[in-house]
């Protein structure tokens, strides 16, 4: 992370890394937790939930939601997520907004958006992105912090890297209709380099701080739609 920040003319400090836990039981997360680390990312509502009971005692864990929301799971992620990076309809918002308890500091929100135009991809398109943003911008209880993306999975650099260069062009549109926006959450394992390079300021890497994923070794819940 710090030579790809180096590379790009940007201070090592400009990047955060979001450890990605999924699959992972909570043994890890607490000895990564031991290491400094603090932000921690999950893809299923009843994974954040069981962990966050686990490490409860680590007071200043950091819990980001990363995977597909589903209405009848928003209560749980306002409770628990510092962060929902996820955030691709408005519904959804509107329901994190009501629920976010009082006692808890405004929820950050990143929208996902789908910048590779897969059809089987979550996240709005770009076009939508701008009214949504501002729609979300407009809520209480949350604080609208910049967009996400998952690019194609695919060993072109080339390909990725104008995937991860249209979120942060959208991110600079946004800014200019007067969006204080300071987060650009992409990269995970295999292309961080590339995507700090793009400018991101979150990445989201699990294989690489955990080890390969087993499949089935801890199996979510199922989600219904
Ligand atoms: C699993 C996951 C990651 C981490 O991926 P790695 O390739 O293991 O680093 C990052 N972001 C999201 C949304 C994920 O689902």
């Amino acid at each position: 992370m710090a030579q790809a920040a180096q590379a790009a003319g940007r201070p090592a400090e400009s990047v955060g890394l979001l450890a990605v836990g999924k699959t992972f039981p909570a043994e890890p997360i607490r000895e990564l937790y031991g290491h400094g680390q603090r932000a921690f990312g999950e893809n299923y509502v009843q994974e954040l939930t069981t962990k966050a009971q686990q490490l409860a005692d680590l007071g200043d864990l950091e819990w980001h939601f990363i995977g597909p929301l589903q209405s009848n799971k928003t209560r749980q992620v306002a409770q628990i997520a510092a962060w929902v990076h996820t955030l691709d309809r408005l519904r959804i918002a509107e329901r994190l907004a009501a629920q976010r308890p009082d006692t808890l500091p405004p929820l950050n929100v990143c929208i996902q958006v789908n910048v590779s135009g897969e059809a089987s991809k979550s996240g709005v398109t770009p076009e939508e992105a701008p009214a949504l943003a501002h729609a979300v911008a407009a809520l209480p209880r949350l604080r609208l912090r910049g967009l996400m993306c998952i690019p194609e999975p695919t060993g072109d650099d080339e390909r990725l890297r104008a995937q991860f260069a249209t979120l942060a062009t959208l991110q600079r549109r946004l800014q200019d209709q007067g969006l204080a926006l300071d987060t650009l959450s992409m990269g995970m394992s295999a292309d961080l380099d590339l995507a700090i390079r793009e400018g991101a300021t979150i990445v989201r890497v699990g294989t690489a701080l955990f080890g390969s994923r087993t499949p089935g070794a801890v199996q979510p819940a199922p989600q219904s739609p």
